[in-house]
């Protein structure tokens, strides 16, 4: 079995020495493109935020709070 969060992370890096490079850091997380680490991943690639992981406690509803108004007072 593969250890859970012991896969390296498979960013690729350019080439070095006419070898192709990965950046190979863990721990990582699976998402579609592969293994990536924290710095990695493709939200962080595009600039976004991160994507929370739902919280296993409370299965697969991930919580949204609700709008707030604010009134600016300067
Ligand atoms: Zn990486």
């Amino acid at each position: 079995m593969i250890p859970r969060y012991g896969t390296p992370c498979g960013h690729y890096t350019g080439k070095i020495d006419g070898q192709d490079t990965y950046c190979g850091a863990k721990p990582t997380r699976h998402f579609l493109t592969g293994h990536r680490c924290r710095v990695h991943t493709p939200a962080r690639l595009a600039g976004k935020p991160e994507v929370p992981r739902p919280d296993p406690k409370r299965g697969l509803k991930v919580s949204v709070s609700k709008p707030t108004r604010h009134l600016e007072v300067a």
